[in-house]
């Protein structure tokens, strides 16, 4: 394939330019979707510049998806529950995309969702691109570029796409800002969840799904899902969304899955219809817009050559008790002129 002659030599390998990705999005060529979303998650500053122009090539054509975020503890279901929602979707004409934000990538530095290998019948279909979690970088800026490889799919016409996170509080705030609604999938021991961090993650979710509801498991999950019932009923409305709804549905045996798929596209239709989306999705962009910004001026400040200049010497100085943090921060902040 013709490579740009504006990329330099050593990263003409892997980038293509940037209007070869924007015709291999507009194609859905998965290999060009696969080769962009490469493309947001690397942290070279040149790839970067190309990113960006890529994103802003791509505006006019986002937007067309439903954006569900998926989450619940490692156990509960959820690549079972993808696949199963997945292969229905797909079975329905439907083009979906499964994507990733792994709070557990800084420790690890690997990826444990959105793997493909736990999904192998969805992943077989040719309708479904399944993309795991961006292995480094902070969980923020894993989350950054999961919304940004969530533009990518929508240019390139997946209409449904699957954000999936591990339960632990602070991935949910982050999915909460790039998706249209928040599915929790619960264990039928709605006790045990609602007496952890579970009380948090209500206040973000539209859906509560008890798995699971098969064999021996089925009456526990009825007991959870009106646990949860009452749990949500005793909360104030969000804002003017509606309700969470609660559900249970046996991923594995594919049952109530459908049901599930129809709460969620009704809410999405009833939102789109009273311009709460188009509102959601404004908020949203005014979130990221922040975020990034502030991302952006804290990697600046820590690698401008004034701070440098003086770092050892306030670090030292705050270390020995000498100069308050608050003192000491402020000569930094002169120093690269924002104070
Ligand atoms: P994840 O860690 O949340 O992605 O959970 P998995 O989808 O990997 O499922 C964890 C385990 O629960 C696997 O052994 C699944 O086969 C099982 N499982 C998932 N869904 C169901 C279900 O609906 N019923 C039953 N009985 N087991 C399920």
């Amino acid at each position: 394939m013709a490579r740009d002659q504006r990329i330099p030599r050593s990263s003409a390998r892997s980038t293509l330019s940037v209007d070869e990705y924007f015709a291999g999005i507009s194609a859905s060529d998965v290999a060009v979707v696969a080769r962009s979303l490469t493309l947001m998650e690397s942290s070279n500053p040149e790839h970067g510049l190309l990113a960006e122009e890529l994103l802003t090539r791509i505006m006019p054509h986002i937007g067309g998806a439903i954006r569900v975020g998926i989450t619940g503890a490692p156990g509960a279901g959820k690549s079972t529950f993808i696949e199963s929602l997945g292969l229905q979707l797909v079975g329905a004409g439907h083009r979906i995309a499964v994507l990733a934000i792994d709070p557990s990538s800084d420790l690890t530095g690997g990826s444990i969702l959105g793997d493909k290998t736990r999904m192998p019948r969805l992943a077989a279909e040719p309708n479904a691109y399944i993309r795991p979690s961006p292995a480094s970088g902070t969980l923020g800026g894993a989350a950054r570029r999961t919304r940004e490889s969530l533009l990518v799919c929508e240019a390139a016409g997946f209409d449904v796409v699957l954000i999936e996170t591990v339960g632990v509080g602070q991935s949910e705030s982050l999915v909460v800002h790039t998706t249209d609604c928040l599915l929790a999938l619960m264990l039928p021991h709605a006790g045990d969840e609602l007496q952890g961090i579970k009380r948090g993650l209500l206040e973000l979710v539209d859906f509560v799904v008890v798995n699971k509801s098969d064999g021996p498991l089925q009456d526990a999950c009825q007991i959870a899902a009106r646990q949860f019932r009452s749990a949500l009923d005793s909360q104030s409305l969000r804002d003017s969304d509606a309700q969470a709804e609660v559900f249970t549905c046996s991923a594995l045996q594919n049952e109530g899955v459908d049901t599930v798929w129809h709460a969620i596209k009704n809410r999405c239709e009833t939102l789109a219809s009273t311009g709460a989306l188009a509102e959601r999705r404004r908020r949203q962009n005014l979130h990221w817009l922040w975020e990034i910004v502030e991302g952006r001026a804290k990697e600046l400040l820590h690698s401008h050559s004034k701070v440098d200049a003086i770092r050892a010497d306030v670090e030292r100085e705050v270390q020995a008790g000498n100069i308050s943090a608050e003192a000491a921060a402020r000569r930094i902040l002169k120093a690269v002129g924002l104070m």
